[in-house]
């Protein structure tokens, strides 16, 4: 298991799609435990693999993030079935970091995917889980929460990014 590097914005990677898994093999086990230890070491409760600048349509989650096996998500190739209703909550993500905000999302969905052996099973969801999958999701599509954003808002945050790439930057090379 290892931690991989993740894509920030405003890296245009993170705004390309992302392809379907055709082959449910050990590299891809491997890409989801990653995926895992990547999202618990930033403290984020889901994880798109774009993120970690792989464009394959994986999407891990822990809204709980302790680690428990029944807590953790899988979602492989994930198609929503049904979005009902609205809802929102001050959203964060792993690639915009220092960003909150509230999106406009669906209070229920119902999603289909595969698992990590390809097999579909549904889930349907409510809640912060519901919103963490839209937003996962969005990823996968190279769709940013930040994008919904009024110019003025992202403006505004892209000189904030700017100062934490630096930070990061300098914390690297630190740590070296
Ligand atoms: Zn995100």
């Amino acid at each position: 298991m290892a931690i991989r590097e993740l894509l920030y914005y405003p890296d245009e990677h993170l705004h390309l799609s992302s392809a379907p898994v055709t082959e449910f093999d050990e590299s891809l086990a491997d890409l989801v435990s990653d995926m895992f230890e990547t999202m618990y070491h930033d403290e984020g409760i889901g994880l798109a693999a774009p993120q970690i600048n792989i464009r394959k349509r994986v999407v891990v989650m822990d809204i709980e993030g302790d680690r428990l096996p029944e807590h953790q998500i899988v979602l492989i190739n994930p198609e929503f079935v049904s979005k009902e209703g609205t809802n929102s909550i001050e959203e964060g993500c792993l690639s915009v970091p220092g960003l909150r905000a509230r999106i406009s999302r669906a209070e229920n969905v119902t999603v289909k995917a595969q698992n990590i052996k390809g097999e579909f099973f549904t889930i349907s969801a409510t809640g912060l889980q519901a919103i963490c999958i839209q937003h996962e999701m969005d990823h996968l599509d190279g769709h940013l929460f930040i994008d919904y954003l009024s110019a003025m808002k992202k403006n505004l945050y892209r000189a904030k990014a700017a100062k934490l790439a630096r930070e990061r930057k300098r914390a690297a090379r630190e740590s070296q």
